[in-house]
């Protein structure tokens, strides 16, 4: 199977000297079993325009991608991915970007909505009750924009900045065990029209929050809505977290009732049985 978001050295989230290599991401997917893995660095553009984050070195990932690729022919297939936060707030420029080079794969994330860096730096615990929830009103807002503006293949890591509000204490807010069906599924929904891979994200698992983004409950969701199009991904921020919790993911997917897994080549996505290993 493949893991389809994984971040190196060149994610301008990861501390100078903390980060692991194209190749060192490569032998941890190859040592898990896995038949191939997506290198999906962060492009946040308006953070990077703005200066909060370092511009990501697209040639270099490129150049280290066709490296790995090389080395490891006939052993794993190395994708050549980005994950684009915010497009909407530059979409001109994100669109430039993606045609800059021959990407297999391409994720679209909402990390910020307009006015905030990115949820993991915003405080959220001195906002009243009512600025939160407006904040999560525009992210998913942001994300219908996101998904209307279209150029990008899999959509992240839904309900983000949960894990933030979790952790800054608050538990009150929009989930699918009270409102979340009115307010995700117009996004699932987009999604679903759209042709639009979603993503079950394994990061949470290594979290506080315990489980996948989104949940399974908001998984079983998109299954009833008519959802099918899923992709697994570990959001690896180094090495040793390469396909960290597949196998679990997996069991949870088939059990809601998924069969297939999308897979991806030059934007071009295809589907191979969830059993397959
Ligand atoms: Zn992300
Ligand atoms: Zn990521």
């Amino acid at each position: 199977m493949f893991d389809n978001h994984s971040h190196t050295q060149y994610s301008g989230d990861i501390p100078k000297g903390r980060g692991n290599s194209v190749r060192e991401l490569c032998l941890s997917a190859i040592e898990k079993g896995l038949k191939g893995i997506a290198i999906t660095d962060h492009f946040d553009i308006d953070g990077i325009r703005d200066g909060f984050f370092p511009p990501l070195d697209h040639d270099s990932v490129a150049q280290d991608i066709y490296e790995a690729r090389a080395e490891f022919a006939g052993k794993l297939t190395v994708l050549q991915g980005i994950e684009l936060g915010q497009a909407t707030h530059m979409p001109e420029e994100s669109h430039s970007q993606l045609a800059s080079q021959p990407y297999d794969i391409v994720l679209g994330s909402v990390h910020a909505v307009r006015g905030i860096i990115d949820f993991a730096d915003t405080d959220i615990k001195s906002m009243s009750k009512n600025e939160y929830i407006r904040l999560w009103e525009q992210y998913i807002e942001e994300m219908l924009d996101t998904i209307e503006w279209g150029n990008f293949d899999v959509l992240t890591h839904i309900t983000y900045p949960k894990r933030y509000y979790l952790g800054n204490g608050i538990t009150e807010f929009p989930d699918i065990k009270n409102k979340g069906r009115e307010y995700f599924e117009p996004v699932l929904k987009a999604v679903i029209d759209k042709g639009i891979t979603l993503e079950c994200n394994t990061s949470g698992l290594r979290q506080a929050m315990g489980e996948c983004l989104p949940n399974r409950d908001l998984l079983s969701f998109y299954y009833e809505l008519g959802g099918r199009d899923i992709t697994i991904g570990s959001d690896a921020h180094k090495a040793i977290d390469v396909g960290a919790n597949f196998a679990d993911a997996k069991e949870m997917l088939s059990d809601i009732g998924f069969t297939h897994l999308a897979s991806f080549c030059l934007r071009k996505k295809d589907f191979y049985r969830i059993s397959e290993d």
